[in-house]
């Protein structure tokens, strides 16, 4: 007896929303996508309940006539490709045809739609995958698709959708995403009635991240411009090292306009910051990548959100220079495509050439150099504003750190605490999800136990680091560009921070982490010209390395060589020390190597090779460098001062912490009641 049936249409559009379909923002995108491939000007989105009571999507695209709204929902329709060749040069945002008949299948569906030209529009009802009704109805030009009740007839589903605080975050992010993409198409977003974004068409991207994050997000970020057309062109912005996030939330990456979660991406990204932020730390990034539509296959995954480029290495090569140019450009690090840059000892600054940083020694003043171009105007308040509820876009803006008690002039109706309170639950169940799968079978219950959104006020919190101006409203990060060679060391704060005036006030000088960036940059300068000192160790120094050191040393030993250190394996796990680079006391060879033989290990084999350099390095300088709680005499302050300003990145060391603060004359003054 034949066992094998053809499952019945309702059945495979289940299956395939199991892919389409994840949550409430899954079925947003593929909504705003159509929106967006229909030639709109203007995209309302609407929600409660989280998305899963209401989603609904209005536009002002070219619509659809009758048939083609009832075709719209039968599978593998489609109108953006006709032939197979078509898949290899794909310029629509779908293709697959298969979005509203899986969204149809999980949950009641209105879809009202008029062309140009049609005398009436035409209402399409659809419940679980049933059609229900066609008929005639009033809409504008455009077309309306209303969800109710996403997963009504799939139970197992709906027990895996997170609270409401948490699908709105991902509503407002996936929202975000599409807002930045599109500057030219005007957004509104509404959260359980009120209006949450309201974005008018805007002329670039950086008129449109003002509009979605205000203004002290724009003057922190560097702006990227690099790449090559052939094979990816990478522009957008970037944020200042000082700038730090313990996720990948922040980073909005696109490519060709599309939204993606690209693991290569982010990972150039963060290897263009390689020695200026540490490890397991993210800047917060809107990166464009451009690429010709036959260099990269969308056709990877239901959801779109993976791609594939036919020269992967090549784009990721073009993302990590781009970043890096950008830094340079700031001044964070130095241009390194010329190798004699690391002897002339003089420091780049402010060379993105877009504004003028003058003046401005104030915390945002390089980015200001790379953001702030004159020719930008922002517009009225009254034209834009992103005005939160109780969650919403707040949370897009914390993750990008903004300061906690930054408001935006139109929010007076912002409760801080209870979104913020929102965003450490987002982010907590976030943070589970990442740590793995198990805890799901438990989260229908977690959604009952959630404290109600609106709790009662609390301190915001940070997603463990602290907001990068929480030290300081007196003493501030010191740009790089605020820097002058007329810096006077005065003596020692508990033998751990110089003390020092330039012209702009007081500095405090970290003697550890300073010393850290010299030896940093010198080592990786001798390194990169086979130049480097070794010291031979009059008896070798012996130890045992970990089957998980083992694993790793073999490709660790011949960059370490080049650093100086001399090394022999010898019978087994056991290793001989016989030389250690200059600089490094002895005594501290064997912990670096069993730190950076833990650190690199198997998950970071593939790392480019130029970040096992720097890692390599930045372990070196830590373990040569002068420690805090060290008398240093007034002529050591003066040479490490020196020293500190030829190097390539002086405000930062080679993990991404402050090298200086300063507290300025002006608010000395202030603070003394003198102005
Ligand atoms: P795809 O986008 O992959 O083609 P969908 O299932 O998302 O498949 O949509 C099917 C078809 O319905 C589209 O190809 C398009 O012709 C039409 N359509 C969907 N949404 C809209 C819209 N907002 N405006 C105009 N046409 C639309
Ligand atoms: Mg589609």
């Amino acid at each position: 007896m034949s066992i094998i049936r053809v499952l019945p249409d309702h059945v495979s559009n289940q299956i395939a929303a199991g892919e389409v379909v994840e949550r409430p923002a899954s079925v947003a995108k593929e909504l705003v996508e159509n929106s967006i491939d229909a030639g709109a000007t203007r995209i309302t989105i609407e929600i409660e309940g989280g998305g899963r009571r209401l989603l609904k999507v209005s536009d002002d695209g070219e619509g659809m006539v009758r048939d083609d709204a009832v075709l719209a929902f039968e599978r593998h329709a489609t109108s953006k490709i006709r032939h197979t060749d078509d898949l290899a040069s794909i310029a629509t945002l779908g293709f697959r045809g298969e979005a509203l008949a899986s969204i149809a299948s999980v949950a009641k569906v209105e879809l009202t739609t008029q062309t140009a030209d049609a005398a009436a529009a035409t209402r399409v009802t659809i419940d679980g995958g049933k059609m229900r009704d066609v008929k005639d109805a009033a809409h504008p030009r455009g077309t309306t698709l209303t969800i109710r009740d996403l997963f009504f007839n799939v139970p197992a589903r709906r027990k895996f959708l997170r609270s409401e605080a948490t699908e709105t975050f991902h509503l407002t992010n996936l929202v975000t995403h599409y807002a930045l993409a599109h500057p030219e198409i005007a957004f509104n977003f509404i959260n359980n009635g009120r209006e949450v974004l309201h974005a008018t068409a805007a002329s670039d991207l950086k008129e449109r991240a003002y509009q979605v994050f205000g203004q002290d997000f724009l003057d922190n970020l560097l702006e990227v411009d690099g790449g090559h057309p052939q094979v990816a062109r990478v522009s957008g912005y970037i944020s200042a090292p000082r700038d730090r996030r313990t996720s990948r939330d922040s980073q909005y990456l696109f490519v060709n306009r599309r939204f993606v979660r690209d693991r290569l991406i982010g990972r150039a990204l963060s290897e263009g910051y390689r020695s200026v932020l540490p490890h397991g730390v993210y800047p917060a990034a809107l990166l464009f990548i451009e690429t010709p539509l036959e260099e990269v296959d969308v056709n990877v995954h239901p959801a779109k959100t993976e791609v594939r480029f036919r020269r992967a290495a090549a784009v990721a090569d073009a993302v990590r220079e781009s970043v890096r140019d950008a830094l340079a450009g700031a001044g964070f690090v130095r241009e390194e495509r010329d190798p004699e840059a690391g002897r002339r000892g003089e420091r780049e600054t402010g060379g993105s050439g877009e504004g003028d940083a003058g003046g401005r020694g104030d915390a945002v003043g390089a980015s200001a150099a790379a953001v702030g171009g004159a020719d930008f105007t922002p517009r009225p308040p009254s034209e834009v504003s992103y005005a939160p509820t109780t969650i919403d876009s707040e949370q897009v803006r914390a993750d990008f750190n903004l300061r906690p008690d930054y408001q935006p002039p139109s929010q007076s109706k912002i409760d801080f605490a209870s979104f913020m309170s929102s965003v450490e639950e987002a982010l907590e169940e976030e943070t589970e999800e990442r740590d793995g799968e198990t805890g799901r079978s438990g989260d229908g219950e977690r959604v009952d136990q959630l404290p109600p959104v609106s709790a009662s006020p609390r301190p915001p919190v940070s997603p463990s680091l602290p907001p990068l101006n929480s030290a300081e409203k007196f003493a501030r990060e010191v740009t790089p560009e605020s820097l002058s060679a007329n810096i006077r060391p005065l003596g020692q704060l508990e033998e751990s921070f110089i003390i020092a005036t330039d012209d702009e006030g007081l500095l405090l000088i970290d003697q550890h982490v300073a010393h850290e960036r010299v030896l940093f940059d010198k080592y990786r300068t001798l390194e990169a010209e086979r130049r480097s000192e070794s010291q031979q160790l009059l008896v070798p120094e012996t130890f045992d390395l970990t089957p998980a050191q083992a694993a790793v040393y073999d490709q660790l030993a011949p960059e370490l060589e080049n650093y100086g250190f001399e090394l022999m394996r010898l019978s087994g796990r056991t290793v001989a020390i016989k030389a250690t680079p200059a600089d490094l006391p002895a005594g501290e060879a064997r912990t670096m190597l069993a730190e950076l033989l833990d650190t690199v290990d198997s998950e970071k084999k593939n790392t480019a090779r130029e970040t096992l350099r720097d890692e390599i390095a930045a372990s070196l300088a830590c373990h040569a460098a002068i420690k805090v709680n060290m008398p240093l005499a007034p002529e050591k302050m003066r040479w490490l001062i020196d020293r500190l300003l030829q190097t390539s990145s002086p405000t930062t060391c080679p993990h991404g912490r402050p090298v200086i603060l300063r507290l300025k004359t002006r608010d000395i003054l202030k603070g003394f009641h003198r102005i």
